[in-house]
């Protein structure tokens, strides 16, 4: 499994949606650019990468 950012789709959306929607806090802002932190709390329920206005995250499980 694993969260894939595709930052060149990025486009720092309001309050970074995907980091703000995770509920297990797996994803977290580094130099303002989402990042994954803790993979193993992800639950692959793929809000993040419905969420995201720019279809720039993809869950793989
Ligand atoms: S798939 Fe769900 S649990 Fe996993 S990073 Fe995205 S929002 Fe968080
Ligand atoms: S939701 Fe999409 S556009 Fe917004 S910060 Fe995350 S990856 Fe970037």
């Amino acid at each position: 499994m694993n969260i894939k950012f595709d930052y060149t789709k990025c486009e720092k959306c309001d309050s970074y949606t995907c980091v703000d929607c995770c509920a297990m806090a797996v994803l977290a802002l580094e130099n303002n650019k989402p990042v994954i932190v803790d993979l193993d709390a992800c639950t692959l329920c793929g809000i993040c990468q419905d969420l995201c206005p720019s279809k720039a995250v993809t869950v793989e499980s």
